[in-house]
C-alpha cells in the first residue's frame, strides 16, 4: 500500500493510527511491528523513495533475533559481507597489524551480520510496504498534541490527526526538536567529526578494512567488492563541534582539508575525491541521551531517541530492538503505560551499548600520540582468534514475546 499525498482529515475507527517519521531502520521495524500488532501505520520519510547502497552496517545480538522474527534474515544473510581483515597502517603507511574485524568489534564471526545499510532497509521495506501507508517525499512541518490525538501538518500541505506519532527520524530528528526542545539538549559530543564519502576502489582491496593513523586524524578505506566503490572516513578530533561548518558543504571540505594537510599514505589522493564528492557527508560523532523518550502522545527510537555513534558499531542494532520493543510495549496498552513500559523495558540495554565507546570504537581513533603507541602495543598483542561470545551488551536484553494480536491496536 504505497500511496504518496495525505488524506485530509480522515479518520478511521478500525485501529489505532500511528505516524511514523523517517523510513529508516527504526522507522520500518517499527511499522513492521506495529502492523503485527493490529496499528493502522503510515511512514513519512523526507527522502523521495527508499535509499540503496550506503555504508556497512552491523546486526548482532539481540537484534539478530528481531531480523529472524520479521522473516527478513535470509535475505541479509545472502547481502552479508563477509569482512576478512582490518589492517592498521602507521603515519608512514607501513602495517602495524593485521586482525580478524570481530577481535575489535567483539562480534561472533558466522553469527552477526554486516551489510550495507540500503541492502538492511531494503528488506525492511520489503517486509511492511504493502501494509503500510508510505509518504515518499514529505515531512511533518508541525505537530499538536491535543490530549485526544495529535494533529499533524506536513510540509506538502496535507492535515491528519493521529493517535500517536513516533520520531525516527535520526539523529537530528525534527520531530525530536518539535516535542523535546533543541537537539544541543540531548546531544552529547563524542570530540570526534567525520566525513564520509565512496571514491572508485583502485587500491585493490576486497572484503577489507584499512585504517591509517596518526594521533588525532585517522583515514580509513572499506572495501565490500573489488570492483565496486570503496567508501572512505576521514575521522580527526576536535575539543568543540564546529558549529559553523555545518550549513556549508564547502566550509565542510575547507575543514577537513586544513586538517589532514601534509599527511601522508593516500590521505592526498582521498582529499581530492573528497572535492568532488557528490555524496559527501559530514558530522560530528555524537550520541544521543534522554531522560525521557516519550511525551504525551509522542515517542522517539532509534537515533531520534538513543543514538549510540559509529564508535559502537551497535546503531543499527538499538534500532530495531528499540523498535521491536516499542511496538510490543504498545500492543494492547494505552499510550502512557506502554510508552513507560518501552522505556522500563529498553533502556538499560540502550545505556549498556552507549557506554561501549571506549571499549574498542575510540580505540581506533586515539587522539594523541601516547594513546596512539599504546593502542598499537594492543593491537600487536591481540590474541589470534576472536572470542565465540561476542559482548555481553550484544545480547544484554533476553527479546519478550509480545503476541501478534491483530486486535491489539484497537485496545486501550
Ligand atoms: C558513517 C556512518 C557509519 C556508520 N556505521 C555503522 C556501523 O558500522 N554499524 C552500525 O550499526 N551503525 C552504523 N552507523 C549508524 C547507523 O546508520 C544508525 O545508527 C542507524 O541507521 C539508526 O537508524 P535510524 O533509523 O534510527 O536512523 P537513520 O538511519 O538515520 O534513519 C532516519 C531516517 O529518517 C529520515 N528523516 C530524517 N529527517 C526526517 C524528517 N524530518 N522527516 C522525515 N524523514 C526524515 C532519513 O532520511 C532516514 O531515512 C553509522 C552511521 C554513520 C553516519
Amino acid at each position: 500500500m504505497t500511496r504518496n499525498g495525505p488524506t485530509e482529515g480522515t479518520r478511521t475507527p478500525r485501529g489505532r493510527e500511528v505516524l511514523v517519521s523517517g523510513a529508516g531502520v527504526a522507522g520500518l521495524a517499527l511499522a513492521y511491528w506495529l502492523r503485527r500488532h493490529g496499528f493502522l501505520v503510515t511512514v513519512v520519510e523526507k527522502a523521495g523513495s527508499p535509499r540503496r547502497g550506503g555504508y556497512p552496517v552491523d546486526v548482532r545480538g539481540t537484534a539478530l533475533e528481531v531480523v529472524r522474527r520479521m522473516g527478513v534474515l535470509p535475505p541479509l544473510r545472502a547481502a552479508h559481507i563477509e569482512l576478512r581483515r582490518l589492517t592498521f597502517l602507521a603515519g608512514d603507511g607501513g602495517e602495524i597489524a593485521s586482525v580478524e574485524p570481530q577481535l575489535l568489534t567483539g562480534g561472533v564471526a558466522g553469527e552477526d551480520l554486516e551489510v550495507r545499510r540500503g541492502d538492511l532497509a531494503s528488506a525492511l521495506y520489503a517486509a511492511v510496504a504493502d501494509d503500510v501507508e508510505m509518504q515518499y517525499g514529505d515531512r511533518i512541518e508541525a505537530l499538536q498534541d491535543s490530549g485526544h490525538g495529535v494533529d499533524v501538518t506536513f510540509r506538502g500541505g496535507g492535515r491528519r490527526t493521529f493517535d500517536l506519532v513516533i520520531g525516527a527520524d535520526g539523529l537530528h530528528s525534527h520531530t525530536r526538536e518539535l516535542v523535546f526542545g533543541p537537539e544541543e539538549d540531548f546531544h552529547r559530543y563524542l570530540g570526534y567529526c567525520f566525513a564520509g564519502f565512496t571514491l572508485p576502489n583502485t587500491f585493490g582491496l576486497s572484503r577489507e578494512t584499512v585504517l591509517w593513523n596518526e594521533p588525532g586524524r585517522a583515514a580509513a578505506l572499506y572495501a565490500v567488492e573489488e570492483g565496486d566503490d570503496v567508501h572512505a572516513l576521514l575521522n580527526f578530533s576536535r575539543p568543540e563541534p564546529p558549529f559553523g561548518a555545518f550549513r556549508h558543504p564547502e566550509a565542510q571540505r575547507d575543514l577537513v582539508a586544513g586538517v589532514f594537510a601534509g599527511a601522508g599514505w593516500e590521505v592526498p589522493g582521498l582529499l581530492a575525491a573528497m572535492r568532488d564528492a557528490d555524496d559527501l557527508f559530514f558530522d560530528t560523532v555524537s550520541q544521543i541521551r534522554m531522560p525521557r523518550w516519550s511525551k504525551g502522545r509522542v515517542a522517539l527510537v532509534g537515533d531520534a531517541a538513543f543514538a549510540p555513534s559509529f564508535l559502537t558499531g551497535q546503531g543499527s542494532s538499538l534500532a530495531l530492538v528499540g523498535a521491536y520493543m516499542l511496538a510490543g510495549s504498545l500492543a494492547g496498552r494505552g499510550h502512557e503505560a506502554a510508552f513507560a513500559a518501552y522505556e522500563n523495558s529498553t533502556r538499560e540495554f540502550v545505556t549498556l551499548n552507549q557506554d561501549l565507546v571506549g571499549e574498542g570504537g575510540a580505540a581506533l581513533f586515539p587522539a594523541t600520540a601516547r594513546d596512539l603507541e599504546h593502542r598499537n602495543a594492543m593491537l600487536r598483542d591481540l590474541p589470534a582468534a576472536p572470542s565465540a561470545q561476542g559482548r555481553p551488551a550484544h545480547s544484554a536484553l533476553a527479546l519478550p514475546e509480545f503476541g501478534s494480536a491483530a486486535s491489539a491496536g484497537r485496545t486501550s
